[in-house]
């Protein structure tokens, strides 16, 4: 009886567990979940997002502090942010765009090339390179004024799916209950497992490490990429003025001894791998690496009763293409679509319009898994005859102006 009377028993007694009533709930506060939950609430819906963190991200700040995760958003990506009024709300003064690419091999006297451009492509830019931070900002001042959307912090513990609805209940006793309940809580997602969604899941035995430079000579809004059987994949992409940020995915081996370099020696040793591409290469202030372990996962379905996984949730893919985000928005572009499309008689859940979202994706999500699956595997090997015959085909792919601009149309996620 005392216990009824003391401390947080006696809190809980009188306290009522909130429940939150929408027709989507979005679990996760990356950028994809964020976009989604905007994404549905300016069509019309009612949404709540469930956030696991009070972080609040502060103001960009001092012209010289760039975020070290960025991202090479491509034209899908662009147009939905777009649409969403995100895009122009974003510093765009941080944001560089990637006039062309050239990717380079390890074939011998460093032959083996190919390089994309959008004059070739016949775009403005191939793909535009935007801070994390950045991103996350315009999502949240996009998200504050958004009358539909209802922020909820708390982590999930319990999933509950019956004909109706999908109850989620979070470990503080509140519930979130949805027509339609989206997973974006990212690669080790919590909805899928919940959701007995089973994944082939294959670590790439590689790190990525990222960290931002100031280079000697100008980039001219180009993005370079090296494959090496021996280093990995080292790609330089353009951030605005004479910067560039690094993303290197390195053999664990390698990025173990990368990791406890300075940023100096990491400066030194792209130098060298780029031949001195950009001349000299400076670590920016504050010196920033980051690094992350690469997988794949491929879930083996995209939805579930009153469930929809989207970005990382749904597929984690090696980074060479700079494509994982785009895949995710691609995802959220595509469920907008089916869920406001289902007609009068549907709910937002209903089966068949995540069976539709399911078909609508699936290709898309199937071509870049395994190209980016392939190059990574090809490249990784060190067996001569395969050697030679990647940096053959490269060579070749950069000669056939046909296949090229069918790798340029899906890189770009738009047709030409
Ligand atoms: C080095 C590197 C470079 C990359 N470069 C590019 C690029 O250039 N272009 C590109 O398109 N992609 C790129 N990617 C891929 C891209 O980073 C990911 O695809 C993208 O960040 C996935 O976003 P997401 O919102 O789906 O998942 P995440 O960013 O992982 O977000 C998931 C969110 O869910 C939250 N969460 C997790 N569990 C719960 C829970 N139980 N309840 C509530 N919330 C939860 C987390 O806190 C997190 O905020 C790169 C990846 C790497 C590693």
């Amino acid at each position: 009886m005392r216990d009824r009377y003391n401390g947080r028993h006696y809190l809980k007694f009188w306290m009522i567990d909130m429940q939150v009533q929408s027709d989507i709930c979005v679990i996760g506060d990356g950028v994809i979940g964020k976009t989604a939950a905007l994404g549905f609430a300016q069509a019309g819906l009612k949404v709540s997002l469930l956030t696991p963190s009070s972080v609040v991200r502060g103001p960009i700040a001092a012209d010289d502090a760039w975020d070290a995760r960025v991202y090479a958003v491509n034209h899908v990506a662009h147009a939905l942010l777009s649409s969403l009024k995100v895009w122009d709300a974003l510093d765009l003064s941080r944001v560089a765009p990637v006039d062309s690419m050239a990717v380079k091999g390890d074939g011998a006297n460093a032959s083996g090339a190919l390089t994309f451009d959008a004059y070739g492509a016949r775009v403005g830019t191939l793909a535009w390179i935007v801070e994390d931070r950045n991103l996350n900002q315009a999502l949240d001042a996009a998200l504050k004024f958004a009358s539909n959307v209802r922020i909820v912090q708390g982590r999930a513990s319990a999933l509950q799916v019956d004909a109706a609805t999908a109850r989620v209940q979070l470990d503080n006793g509140d519930v979130l209950s949805a027509d339609l309940l989206v997973g974006a809580d990212g690669g080790q997602s919590w909805v899928r497992a919940q959701s007995r969604i089973d994944i082939d899941y294959r670590p790439y035995g590689q790190r990525a490490i990222v960290a931002n430079f100031a280079c000697e000579k100008p980039h001219q809004g180009v993005a370079y990429q090296w494959f090496s059987a021996v280093d990995g994949v080292i790609a330089l992409l353009p951030l605005p003025g004479q910067r560039v940020s690094l993303v290197w995915s390195a053999p664990d081996a390698l990025a173990n001894v990368l990791l406890q370099e300075s940023a100096a020696q990491l400066a030194a040793r792209v130098e060298a791998a780029s031949s001195c591409q950009l001349g000299t290469l400076t670590p920016l202030q504050p010196e920033v690496m980051k690094s992350f372990p690469l997988s794949l996962v491929r879930a083996h379905a995209l939805t579930a009763p009153r469930v929809a996984l989207v970005g990382d949730a749904a597929h984690v893919i090696h980074p060479l293409a700079g494509h994982g985000m785009n895949l995710g928005f691609a995802d959220v572009a595509a469920l907008i679509e089916t869920v406001t499309a289902r007609g009068p008689h549907r709910d937002c859940g209903d089966a068949r319009v995540l069976a539709r979202y399911a078909r609508a994706r699936k290709e898309d999500i199937l071509l870049m898994q395994l190209a980016t699956d392939g190059l990574a595997r090809l490249f990784g090997t060190e067996l001569e005859p395969l050697r030679v015959l990647r940096n053959f085909g490269l060579n070749l792919v950069d000669r056939l102006p046909g296949l090229k601009r069918r790798l340029i149309t899906h890189a770009l996620g738009k047709t030409l």
